[in-house]
């Protein structure tokens, strides 16, 4: 059973989300959302085994450290999300676009294609490491920036973007069963996700 805690974030933040399974681990870290997220965990006794990174971008990461530091989790991401996030790279983590800077992470690189359950599918395009998690049995899917409810798509302007590839992971997620969305941006889908997957694919076709 998965149950999973949505900090939905307005603004500049992404969404944060807790996952509880076979272990728990928080996915992405936003901007602003460590006092809340450290409350919820300590009200209920919820230890974080690891807080996994969808992508590098600043409104997905900017209080990694501190969120690594306050709940005691390793950081892990993709290869090459994990090396941007290593060397600090500002100019792909678009922390530039935020006016700050990018202090170095210490990032572990995601060696295994799965995790608590889940799968990890690698879903470039939006940058070039992003990935999503699906946990089949549930049918689950936690997209990053890959793809938004109602048929939205991330960016693909930004460095490291590729139009290409993203229509290539939009269509790999249309091809999975999928009940229930919880993306970088926006509201959760709760059920019948694979509707709104499917039309961000449609939305791909006009480019
Ligand atoms: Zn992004």
């Amino acid at each position: 059973m998965v149950e999973i805690k949505s900090f939905i974030c307005s603004g500049f933040s992404s969404n944060v989300f807790v996952v509880r399974s076979e272990q728990n681990f928080l996915v992405d870290v936003g901007i602003g959302t460590v006092a809340k997220v450290q409350k919820y965990l300590k009200e209920n006794d919820v230890i974080i085994d690891r807080i996994i990174l969808t992508h590098r971008h600043y409104d997905h990461t900017a209080d990694a450290k501190e969120m690594s530091a306050e709940i005691g989790a390793p950081l892990f991401a993709s290869p090459s999300e994990a090396k941007a996030l290593i060397e600090g790279d500002d100019h792909t983590i678009i922390s530039t676009a935020f006016g700050r800077s990018m202090p170095k992470l210490d990032v572990k690189t995601l060696t295994s294609d799965s995790y608590a359950g889940f799968k990890i599918l690698s879903t470039p395009g939006h940058t070039d490491g992003g990935i999503s998690l699906y946990h089949p049995e549930e049918k689950i899917l936690i997209s990053g920036d890959t793809v938004f409810p109602s048929g939205g798509v991330g960016r693909t302007d930004l460095p490291t973007g590729n139009i290409t590839h993203l229509k290539e992971s939009v269509e790999k997620l249309t091809k999975i069963e999928v009940e229930s969305l919880y993306s970088g941006h926006g509201p959760v889908v709760s059920e019948g996700a694979g509707r709104h997957i499917r039309r961000s694919l449609k939305f791909l076709e006009y480019y």
